[in-house]
């Protein structure tokens, strides 16, 4: 038997980071879990660390660091302990690990993310918000580091599987003319629009599908989510918003598909369960067991299509636009998207607001170019002083 390959996973306590510690524990004879951050949930990054003994844990949070190194000394084990964005990277470049799973919800994630990247790791990206951020510069840094990146996003771990050899060069050279990236439209895509006003977090957060971590969800409610994956896809096969096209398909069965020039349209389907494109990008380029149910084609009946109605879901204009005008564009989109869902989700902002403080935001920051990371760290903070301040001006009474 070979050598193991080490795994560090950022964003371990999260949605992302659970279904990842459950393939990996089917496959301990392949994979050693090395490395686990968090932010600050202490309980249970220390189930986690109990249950997979990795060599080093990582909270954001200086105060829960130092209460999951007592947690871990009164347990009586020996992972080392450190906290901070200095942490995460360090966690994310490790000499003995191969694989950095980029699961950390947010910008929070960047940093780290590109850390491993430079590193020149098998990066698995969970963290759209890291690629829409700064395309242009992670893909570079991908490139000169010869770093390997896998995306773990449905959609595009999908795209990925339906993408011919060397789609690297350019979708014509490969003779693909078009990604139809699906999504289920979530739970108000049938509410009738004058209710919109009125959802509550609770109802934004109960996706009908997928059980995800709690911003996404909100994003997935908006749509803003599939906004955010028509600029990842961008980045990932090098194509421009033009050819990737939105398709609402409630199922969440066909989790994307590729068209060809020749009229071919292939699609990859499977059960709603993240741990498929997890183990496919651990694996790849072979395949191996993921623990997810085999997909019941007839109990699923029939699979449904839909164009995207624009005016119940505005935020998908919103990242289209914000990609076409390129440079920190997306940087402000994302930014302001965070801020406004942080706020509906402590119940401050109405969910009809959140794209109206993406749209205001939009409008009042000036774009600049996003070929250094200080520049995208700094759209990232203005933009999210200006959208703190429209927010507020919106805020539920
Ligand atoms: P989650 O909220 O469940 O987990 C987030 C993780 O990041 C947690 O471990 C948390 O401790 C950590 N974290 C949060 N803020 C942090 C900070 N400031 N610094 C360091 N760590 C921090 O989120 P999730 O649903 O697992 O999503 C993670 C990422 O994966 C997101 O970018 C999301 O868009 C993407 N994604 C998730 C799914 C899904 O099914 N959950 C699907 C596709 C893509
Ligand atoms: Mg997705």
């Amino acid at each position: 038997m070979g050598e193991r390959a080490g795994v560090t996973i950022l964003g371990s306590t999260g949605s992302i980071g659970g279904s990842t510690l459950d393939v990996l524990a089917r496959h301990s004879d392949r994979f050693e879990v090395v490395a686990l951050t968090a932010n600050r949930d202490v309980d249970r990054m220390l189930a986690q660390c109990l249950e997979h003994r990795p060599r080093l844990a990582v909270m954001r949070e200086e105060r829960a660091a130092e209460r999951l190194a007592e947690g871990l000394a009164g347990a009586g084990l020996k992972t080392e302990v450190l906290h901070g964005t200095e942490g995460l990277c360090h966690a994310a470049t490790l000499p003995e690990i191969a694989h950095v799973m980029a699961a950390i919800v947010g910008a929070a994630g960047l940093a780290p993310t590109l850390a491993a990247a430079r590193a020149g790791k098998r990066v698995l990206l969970a963290n759209k918000e890291a690629l829409v951020m700064s395309g242009a510069l992670f893909m570079e840094e991908v490139r000169r580091h010869g770093a390997e990146l896998l995306p773990i996003d449905s959609e595009h771990n999908a795209i990925f599987q339906c993408m011919p050899p060397g789609f690297a060069r350019g979708l014509d050279a490969v003779g693909v003319e078009e990604i139809l990236l699906t999504g289920s439209g979530g739970p108000f895509r049938q509410t009738p629009l004058e209710q919109l006003r009125d959802v509550t977090p609770e109802q934004a957060v109960a996706h009908p599908n997928w059980n995800m971590g709690a911003k996404i969800s909100v994003d997935s409610a908006t749509m803003m989510n599939k906004g955010l994956e028509i600029i990842e896809a961008c980045w990932l096969f090098g194509t421009g918003p033009e050819r990737i096209q939105v398709v609402v398909h409630p199922q969440s069965v066909v989790h994307s598909l590729v068209r060809y020039v020749d009229g071919s349209v292939l699609a990859q389907m499977g059960n709603p369960d993240m741990r498929t494109p997890i183990a496919h990008a651990l694996a790849w380029p072979e395949r191996m067991a993921a623990g997810v149910e085999p997909l019941d084609l007839m109990a699923v009946a029939r699979l449904d299509f839909e164009a995207p109605d624009e005016r119940r879901f505005p935020c998908l204009r919103l990242a289209r636009e914000a990609m076409q005008a390129g440079g920190t564009a997306t940087a402000i989109l994302n930014a302001a998207n965070e801020v406004a869902v942080a706020r509906f989700l402590e119940g401050r902002l109405r969910f009809t607001d959140i794209a109206r403080v993406i749209e205001t935001v939009m409008e009042e920051r000036p774009f600049g170019a996003a070929d250094r990371l200080e520049a995208v760290l700094e759209a990232d903070r203005l933009a999210r002083e200006a959208a703190e301040r429209v927010a507020r001006r919106l805020e539920v009474r």
